[in-house]
């Protein structure tokens, strides 16, 4: 019998799906998109199920608009993955889907190339730009966009430029349109392009075999410090899997998607490389999934949201730098790209290799207890040697914009040795705080509980939580006295402190605010690598994937913060920018130092990362963490809450703190923490509170979650908040 109803997931944020009526002359099939009327709107949705009986009757359902698909969004190993993230991470089914589809498809459109259709100048067209456009300045503009190359018809929707001015330039015979369909072609017969491959040391091939011998699916942590030899790795696996004719996806964290690293890939091999990440627009983002979709491409490497990308026929799974915090995402679908592509890998049957100088303690546990196999890399492959590790003691010293004498004495030594000198300080702007002298006050942003900014750059105090910002303020406005002064030092003072110590080397700070500009970074690096400057000043960002072959000192001002932070991963995540910073410094010829300045040069974590390694310090933090019974020995949820009014916050949570504790799956395992004030108490205006979650098992957590959630749902207070839920957060503030 034909179905007469369909039931369809839609992006609204409550957890059911709706049913609607199937009109005679559609056929709707399931994982298929459709249009329905939702209230007075009309909506995008996704068909889960075609049944015969609804809970409503006939008279009270609504109709299906229009069936906008003739085969599923999503091969049937991907839909399954999807409908297991939105259980796992308690997130609504219909957000889920409709999140992980290119914004293109969540507009309704076709989920085909010919959709996608470029401009570009013909010869009269050219000629015509010569001549100039008059008054015509809608057709101008299209001609200048067009001048240097064909340009998406997206984009010409996005710039407000309607149909009616294309069609008569079309008519006038100045430009034309042009279908760029990718071809799809059989690759697998001629894989590696012809270069030179460096001949693979004994771990590497040990590595490569024992990925290659596994059957089905299989996890493989690849341990190997940078510059052993990693990517040599992916490169040899990816390599008979392109010859069977499947695909490969890799993925890397946000800031590591570099040109070299795509080049790599490119250079190697013959195949088509299809590069995904947040920088795309809709068009070329829809393009790109439906290269994956249809084998167009051989190779795609993305960032987080690569991983729900379509594969025709997907053949391996690598994930580069698995312990970066940018594989969380932070809000919406709160997932982490590299524990759902494990469960990617599980379901298509395939290999997943984790790699990294410094594997997250989850992913380094389940090596160690034998949940994932462990290959380790531990000679550097190229020509770089170990740097030499250093604690400056800072306790009582005297520091100039947070440089002790000791570390610009050591500076100089580098620099006047024609080397160049990096300094991480992960703090932006000129300081963290502007305080009269007189009686102490400090000016705080009114919308949040924290203090603003000090930019001298800008003229401005600006808050970093929520944004806001004003001109500079001379006069207290507790005593009113006009002798204001700076706290602490931030990226922008370190920087003035530096051109007055060394002026005649050249500084230049890498941080979000220097690089706001699209591809500034990029420039910003080719002129550090190209040494047109000495000393580098930066955040993290300056960390993460990049290589300078001529810097031979990295310094960590300030470490203090995260030895003793109220966030347990903050030693780990210091560790790993430790290892990852001095794996970057230096080579052969010109050896690198790291220098740590501390008030705490005692601290055992400290000690095990500068005088053994990594693992070193990993163990301890590990069997710290087991102590404290923290993840990996524990499953956390977070739950968040904020409104207009504390006391609505704390007792909601309070009552979400009694559901679980009175639900008979919360065993003596399980634990409640809080409700406690969220380490940031409010921000943009709103209080923020927080309750932590803890249980020894993660199935027990998830049914838990699952059965307590709906009784959660309809607590008195659950609509006067917003609250959301983060299972295992990464960020605990
Ligand atoms: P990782 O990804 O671990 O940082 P890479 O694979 O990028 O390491 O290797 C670092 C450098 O060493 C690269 O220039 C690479 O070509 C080279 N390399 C890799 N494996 C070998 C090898 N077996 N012999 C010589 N050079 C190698
Ligand atoms: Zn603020
Ligand atoms: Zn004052």
């Amino acid at each position: 019998m034909r179905p007469t109803i369909a039931r369809v997931a839609l992006p609204v944020p409550l957890d059911k799906q709706f049913d609607y009526l199937i009109p005679p002359h559609l056929f709707p099939i399931i994982g298929g998109r459709v249009s329905v009327p939702f209230g007075r709107q009309t909506l995008v949705g996704v068909v889960t199920a075609l049944v015969n009986h609804s809970e409503f009757s006939e008279q009270q359902l609504k109709s299906i608009k229009q069936v906008l698909d003739s085969q599923p969004v999503w091969p049937e190993k991907l839909y399954q993955l999807l409908h297991w993230c939105s259980q796992f991470y308690q997130y609504p089914l219909g957000d889920t889907l409709l999140n992980a589809m290119p914004s293109a498809l969540r507009k309704g459109k076709e989920a085909d190339f010919a959709a996608l259709v470029e401009w570009r100048l013909t010869a009269a067209g050219r000629d015509q730009l010569m001549v100039g456009f008059g008054r015509a300045v809608k057709q101008a503009k299209v001609m200048h966009m067009l001048e240097s190359g064909p340009v998406a018809h997206q984009t010409f929707i996005d710039e407000e430029i309607g149909s009616a001015v294309l069609k008569t330039l079309v008519e006038k015979g100045w430009i034309e349109s042009i279908e760029n369909k990718p071809v799809v072609r059989d690759w697998s017969k001629d894989v590696e392009a012809d270069v030179d491959k460096p001949k693979l040391n004994t771990e590497q091939a040990v590595a490569i075999a024992t990925v290659n011998s596994s059957q089905g699916f299989g996890c493989f942590l690849l341990e190997g410090v940078t510059g052993s030899g990693k990517t040599e790795v992916y490169l040899n696996l990816i390599k008979p899997v392109l010859e069977k004719g499947q695909q490969a996806l890799v993925l890397v964290p946000e800031i590591g998607l570099t040109p070299q690293t795509i080049n790599r890939f490119k250079k190697r091999f013959n195949v088509p490389v299809e590069v995904i990440h947040s920088g795309l627009n809709e068009t070329e983002r829809l393009n790109s999934w439906l290269c994956a979709r249809d084998k167009a491409a051989g190779i795609v490497i993305g960032t987080r949201s690569a991983l729900l990308t379509p594969f025709a026929d997907l053949g391996i799974i690598i994930v580069d730098e698995e312990h970066d915090t940018s594989y969380k995402q932070q809000d919406s679908l709160r997932y982490h790209a590299r524990d759902v592509a494990v469960m990617r890998a599980n379901k298509e049957q395939i290999p997943i290799v984790l790699g990294s100088a410094t594997p997250a303690l989850e992913t380094l546990h389940n090596a160690l207890v034998g949940k994932y196999h462990h290959l380790v890399l531990s000679n550097r492959a190229g020509s770089a040697v170990p740097t030499t590790n250093k604690v400056l003691n800072i306790k009582g010293a005297y520091l100039e914009s947070g440089l002790s004498a000791a570390l610009i004495a050591e500076m100089r030594k580098h620099l006047q040795a024609g080397n160049q000198v990096m300094l991480f300080l992960n703090r932006r702007g000129f300081s963290p705080a502007l305080m009269c002298h007189e009686c102490g006050w400090i000016a705080e942003c009114k919308r949040c509980d924290a203090y603003y900014t000090y930019h001298q750059n800008s003229n401005e105090i600006r808050c970093h939580h929520c944004g806001s910002q004003q001109p500079i303020i001379h006069q207290c406005q507790g005593c009113g006295s006009t002798h204001l002064v700076t706290v602490g030092v931030g990226t922008e003072q370190l920087e003035n402190q530096l051109a007055e110590l060394f002026p005649e080397f050249k500084t230049i700070r890498i941080d979000r605010d220097s690089t706001r500009r699209k591809g500034s970074l990029e420039s910003a690096l080719t002129s550090i690598r190209n040494g047109e400057y000495q000393i580098l000043i930066g955040t993290q960002m300056l960390a993460k994937g990049h290589h300078f072959p001529d810097v031979t000192l990295v310094a960590l001002l300030d470490v203090d913060g995260s030895l003793y932070s109220s966030d347990f991963r903050a030693s780990e995540r210091l560790a790993q920018l430790f290892i990852q910073v001095a794996g970057r410094a230096g080579r052969a010829s010109k050896p690198g130092e790291v220098v740590l300045q501390t008030h705490h040069p005692e601290h055992s974590l400290l000690q095990a990362l500068l005088t053994k390694s990594y693992r070193h310090f990993a163990d301890t933090a590990l069997q710290e963490r087991k102590l404290a019974m923290l993840p990996p020995f524990s499953f956390l949820t977070m739950f968040r809450a904020e409104s207009n009014h504390s006391e609505q916050v704390e007792s909601f949570l309070r009552q979400v703190r009694h559901t679980l504790e009175a639900h008979p799956l919360f065993d003596e395992f399980c634990m409640v923490l809080g409700p406690t004030p969220a380490p940031l108490a409010k921000r943009a205006g709103k209080y923020r509170w927080q309750l932590l979650l803890q249980a020894q098992n993660r199935s027990t957590m998830q049914k838990l979650l699952a059965s307590a959630k709906p009784a959660i749902q309809i607590l008195p207070d659950a609509k006067k908040v917003r609250w959301t839920l983060d299972i295992e957060p990464q960020d605990l503030s």
